[in-house]
C-alpha cells in the first residue's frame, strides 16, 4: 500500500541551497502542513517540512504518505450555497493545492467531494517531494523550531512537541480531549414549543439567557429509552473509555438510572414553561454559541453516539424536531491550543509573531478547514519572512470567519468549530428562503474575498462570485500561484 521510496528519509533531489533565500520550518505534513508548504514555496520561500511518520507513527495514521486522510474520504459539500462548499470555493480562488489534488482524485459522491484517499495522498506526497524549495525531513520535531515556523502537527501531535507547545503557551492552554456537545442553528428551533428563561430568572438578559426545550414524563422516558438503545461510535484503542466525571456522555449518564439525566443536565429546577404554566419534568437547555446568536449548543449534551443516531434521537426532543445541526457531539483525542488567547486572526502567535499555527491544532475542524488554515498560514509565514504585512481575511468570507472565530471567541467556552453560515456576520437584507439566504452569504463572501485578494496583492483565480464560482462544481481552471494551470 505504501511506497517505500516515499518515506523513510529526506529526498535526494537538488534542494535549493541559496543562503539568501528566506526560509521557514513547518512541523507536520498533514493537510494543513502540506498546503502551507506548497503555498510558502510558491511564494519563493524555502521550506523545511518536518514529518515524523514513518519513523514515529500516530495512533490513527496508517501510511507514510503526506496528507493522509485519517478517517472519512469526504471533504464535504461542493455546492457553494453550503458552508463547506463556500469554503472550498474560497480555497479554489486562493489557489489551494490540497483542493486541486482532491478535485483531481474525486470519486462519484453526489453533492460531496469524496476522493480516492491513496491517489490523493500519493499526488501530494509526490508534489512535495519534487518541489525544489521544499526539504522534507522525516523526523519528529521534539522542540519548537527557532526561526520562522508553522506548527501544523494536528490532533495527534507527538507528546514531546505537545510538551514544547505547552511550555510556550502554558499547560492550561493546551487541550487533549474533546467532549463536544452538538450545536444547532437558532432558526431551526421551534420556539412555539421551546421558551427563553434562566433558572429562577437569574440571567443577564431580561428574557432569559437560555432556550429551554421542555419534556413531559412520557417524552423524557421515550427519549432515555432511545438513548440507551442507540448505537455508539467506537473509541479507538488510544482513546480509552475513561471520561472525566464532570463531562460524561449523556448515554453513559443515562445508563446509571432512568432519572439520572433529569437530575443532571436536564434538571428542570427554577424553570416554568410559559406554554403550560408548569415546571416541566425535564428540560434540555441551549446556550448561545456565537455573538450573532445564530447558533446554540446543547448544554451538557456531549455524546459519543453515531452521528446519524444523534440527529434522530435529539430530534425527539420537543422544539428540536426540525433541528439543523452545525456540529454533532464527539468524544475523541484532539490536541488543540487555546487559540482565542494565543493567536491573532492571521494565525500568528500573539507572543511570538514569527510562529504560526495551522490545522486542527488551532481548533478549526474538518479536512477542508484544516487545509484552508494551512493555506493562510503558509501565505502569512512567507509574507512575514519577506517583510510584508500578514493577510487577515474579511469576516464575511468563510475562511476569514473561521479564523476570526477560533481567535476571538470566548476562551472559556472555546471548542473546535467547522465551517458554517452561523459564523458569518448577518446579512443586511436577508432573503426569507434559506437557500436564497445561503446563496446571498456566498455571493457576499466571494465578492469580499476578491476585494481582499486585490488589496493584498494575492493572485486571483478569475471573477470571484461570477457564474463559474457560483456553479461550485469544481470544473473551472485553477490558476496556480506558481503560474501553472490545471483543469480541476
Ligand atoms: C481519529 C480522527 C478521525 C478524524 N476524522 C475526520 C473525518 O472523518 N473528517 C474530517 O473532516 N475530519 C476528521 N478529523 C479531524 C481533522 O480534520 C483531521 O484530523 C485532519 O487530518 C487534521 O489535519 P491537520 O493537518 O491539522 O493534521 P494531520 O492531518 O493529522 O497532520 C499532522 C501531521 O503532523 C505529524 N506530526 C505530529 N507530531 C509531529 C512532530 N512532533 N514532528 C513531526 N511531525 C509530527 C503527524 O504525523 C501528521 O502527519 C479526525 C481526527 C481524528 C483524530
Amino acid at each position: 500500500m505504501t511506497n517505500p521510496n516515499r518515506g523513510g528519509g529526506s529526498k535526494a533531489p537538488a534542494v535549493d541551497s541559496d543562503p539568501g533565500r528566506p526560509r521557514i520550518s513547518i512541523v507536520g505534513a498533514g493537510l494543513a502542513g502540506v498546503e502551507a508548504a506548497l503555498q510558502a514555496a510558491a511564494a519563493g520561500v524555502a521550506v523545511d517540512l518536518w514529518e515524523m511518520r514513518p519513523v514515529r507513527q500516530t495512533p490513527a495514521h496508517q501510511t507514510d504518505r503526506l496528507a493522509e486522510l485519517v478517517c472519512s474520504n469526504s471533504f464535504g459539500a461542493r455546492q457553494v450555497d453550503r458552508a463547506g462548499g463556500l469554503l472550498k470555493e474560497e480555497m479554489r480562488l486562493l489557489g489551494s493545492q490540497v483542493l486541486a489534488a482532491a478535485e483531481a482524485n474525486a470519486l462519484p459522491a453526489g453533492g460531496a467531494l469524496a476522493v480516492d484517499r491513496e491517489a490523493f495522498a500519493a499526488q501530494l506526497t509526490d508534489q512535495v517531494a519534487a518541489h525544489p524549495l521544499i526539504h522534507l525531513r522525516r523526523e519528529e520535531a521534539r522542540a519548537l523550531p527557532e526561526g520562522p515556523a508553522i506548527i501544523a502537527s494536528g490532533p495527534l501531535t507527538s507528546e514531546a512537541l505537545a510538551g514544547a507547545i505547552a511550555a510556550l503557551t502554558g499547560e492550561d492552554q493546551l487541550y487533549f480531549f474533546d467532549a463536544l456537545a452538538p450545536i444547532v442553528t437558532f432558526e431551526s428551533i421551534d420556539m412555539g414549543k421551546a421558551f427563553r428563561a434562566s433558572r429562577y430568572g437569574r440571567g443577564q438578559e431580561d428574557e432569559g439567557d437560555y432556550i429551554n426545550c421542555p419534556l413531559d414524563k412520557a417524552a423524557y422516558e421515550a427519549f432515555v429509552a432511545e438513548l440507551l438503545a442507540a448505537e455508539r461510535s467506537q473509541l479507538r484503542d488510544f482513546e480509552g473509555d475513561t471520561y472525566f466525571e464532570g463531562c460524561l456522555p449523556i448515554e453513559v449518564l443515562a445508563s446509571r438510572g432512568t432519572r439520572a439525566l433529569a437530575f443532571g443536565p436536564m434538571r428542570p429546577v427554577g424553570l416554568t414553561d410559559p406554554h403550560t404554566g408548569r415546571r416541566p419534568y425535564a428540560v434540555l437547555q441551549l446556550r448561545q454559541d456565537n455573538v450573532a446568536a445564530s447558533l446554540y449548543n446543547l448544554v451538557g449534551f456531549q455524546t459519543n453516539l453515531k452521528w446519524g443516531e444523534q440527529e434522530r434521537i435529539l430530534r425527539l426532543i420537543p422544539g428540536l424536531e426540525q433541528a439543523e445541526f452545525v456540529r454533532l457531539g464527539q468524544m475523541h483525542r484532539n490536541t488543540f491550543i487555546a487559540s482565542p488567547r494565543l493567536l491573532d486572526a492571521s494565525l500568528a502567535s500573539r507572543s511570538r509573531p514569527d510562529l504560526f499555527f495551522a490545522g486542527q491544532i488551532t481548533g478549526i475542524e474538518g479536512y477542508a478547514g484544516n487545509a484552508a488554515s494551512g493555506l493562510l498560514a503558509g501565505i502569512n509565514a512567507a509574507r512575514a519572512v519577506m517583510g510584508k504585512d500578514p493577510v487577515v481575511l474579511p469576516r464575511e468570507t468563510m475562511l476569514g470567519a473561521l479564523c476570526h472565530y477560533v481567535t476571538h471567541c470566548d476562551p472559556e467556552r472555546f471548542q473546535p468549530m467547522k465551517a458554517n453560515f452561523g459564523l458569518l456576520p448577518p446579512l443586511e437584507h436577508p432573503p426569507r428562503s434559506k437557500q436564497e439566504r445561503y446563496q446571498a452569504y456566498a455571493d457576499r463572501a466571494l465578492a469580499s474575498l476578491a476585494a481582499a485578494m486585490d488589496a493584498g496583492g494575492l493572485r486571483s483565480n478569475g471573477p470571484a462570485g461570477g457564474p463559474a464560482a457560483r456553479r461550485g462544481d469544481g470544473r473551472q481552471a485553477l490558476a496556480l500561484p506558481m503560474g501553472g494551470e490545471v483543469q480541476a
